[in-house]
């Protein structure tokens, strides 16, 4: 729902309103608040945006909640707030209880909106909510699991591969994903300081053969403007530099940064591509979808980057569902990852067989297009490597035999 489309004058609580959970709803400072849309058959997210604002941002300002400052400054991140929106379980209240140290507690109230009243087991509250299965370690988790810092020629630039960098920006995303790969970083320090950024756009001037850069972190749309102009213009300066990426996950968890604003400014710095971090189809609302088509219609080709979670998207009709979501949103399957060997992450591994059955019921059973690329990013630094069912049976000296999408015997000639 386009809230503001749906804003109207009120005069103030009334029977449903039961309070604010944010800081900065004084009471009787606003005196707005959403109403349900016109129509005989509204839409359900909708109507469930309505309730949700009615009973939690009552007082709100529709101008505030579409302001991704405001989302960014009413993020939720403590157990007492987060109980005001839902009943926490044991095994959550004690994880947040003795949190200190790990990666922290933040969800948008966008986010949050989407999952609140929807029960423990909701997929988004899974991937967001802490619980004690989290405390644990077991032996093969690792922090920094990929080795990033063992390929850090300076702090917060990543130099795997021969002709790309991976340049963390930043620490801060607006949402926390509880299996988060660089969990053992995130959340701790505020953006990168300047002088990081120095030193990293030197090293990349410094390289001649880097002609790819993802920008990444943290989330680099939680820069503003002004910090994202200066860092691609720099960027960008670079004669060597062929393209520009960006790795994000605010169009799911903070759509309303996608301002026309922020897509003009993007767009001076062509080629520029973006990853979005999709992980489930209800994380596709229509503020989702609207916020990829700003950025496709800036010429900014979408691709998403998944991880495979047990219980949230590890069923193949559930996975299905997203990558046919995303397309219809103009957003490209771009990976699919095997959940990295991240301390506390064990509850969301799947087995690797798990995720080859989904690559394989797919293959041959829906468009190409939708289908990602199932890797596993090598422990200790080793890269991707894709991961294929087995298609091939016997390569021979007078073709290639090989089974098709049925498992039907197909034969191709060699030379
Ligand atoms: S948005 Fe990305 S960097 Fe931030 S917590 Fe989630 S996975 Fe980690």
């Amino acid at each position: 729902m386009n809230f503001k489309a749906h804003e109207a004058a009120a005069t103030g609580t009334d029977g449903g309103l039961t309070g604010s959970s944010s800081p900065e709803e004084p009471g009787g400072k606003y005196a707005k608040r959403a109403l349900p849309p016109d129509c005989d058959a509204p839409d359900p997210d909708d109507l469930r945006l309505f309730r949700f604002l009615s009973i939690y941002y009552p007082l709100t300002d529709p101008a505030d909640w579409n302001d991704w400052r405001w989302q960014m400054r009413n993020g939720v991140t403590t157990a007492a707030q987060l109980s005001r929106f839902m009943e926490l379980t044991p095994s959550e209240a004690e994880a947040l209880a003795r949190l200190k140290g790990r990666l922290p507690l933040r969800i948008t109230p966008w986010y949050l909106s989407l999952m609140t009243g929807r029960g423990a087991g909701h997929p988004l509250r899974r991937m967001m909510v802490p619980t004690l299965e989290e405390l644990t370690t077991r032996p093969e988790e690792k922090s920094d699991s990929l080795n990033e810092e063992g390929s850090s020629p300076v702090s917060g630039l990543v130099h795997r591969y021969p002709d790309r960098v991976l340049f963390l920006v930043t620490q801060v995303c607006s949402a926390y994903c509880r299996y988060c790969t660089r969990s053992h970083s995130v959340g701790r320090l505020a953006h990168a300081p300047r002088l990081q950024w120095e030193q990293a756009i030197e090293y990349i001037a410094a390289h001649p053969g880097i002609r790819d850069v993802l920008i990444s972190g943290g989330d680099p749309l939680t820069l503003t403007d002004t910090q994202l102009e200066y860092l691609l213009s720099r960027l960008r300066s670079i004669p060597h530099v062929e393209i520009l990426r960006i790795g994000t996950k605010v169009p799911v968890v903070m759509p309303q940064r996608i301002t026309p604003e922020l897509t003009a400014l993007l767009e001076r710095f062509h080629p520029l591509w973006m990853s979005i971090h999709f992980s489930h189809p209800e994380e596709i609302t229509r503020e989702t979808a609207a916020a990829c088509a700003r950025l496709a219609g800036a010429g900014i080709p979408l691709g998403s980057q998944t991880v495979l979670l047990r219980d949230i998207n590890d069923d193949p009709q559930v996975m299905r569902s997203l990558l046919h979501k995303l397309l219809q949103i103009r957003v490209r399957p771009y990976y699919l990852y095997q959940c990295d060997l991240v301390p506390g992450t064990h509850h969301f591994r799947t087995p690797v067989s798990h995720g080859l059955e989904i690559i394989r019921s797919l293959r041959g059973f829906t468009s190409g297009y939708a289908i990602p690329h199932f890797v596993i990013d090598a422990p200790g630094g080793g890269g991707k490597i894709p991961l294929l069912p087995e298609y091939v049976r016997e390569i021979t000296p007078e073709g290639i035999v090989m089974n098709n999408y049925l498992g039907e015997t197909c034969f191709y000639p060699g030379f």
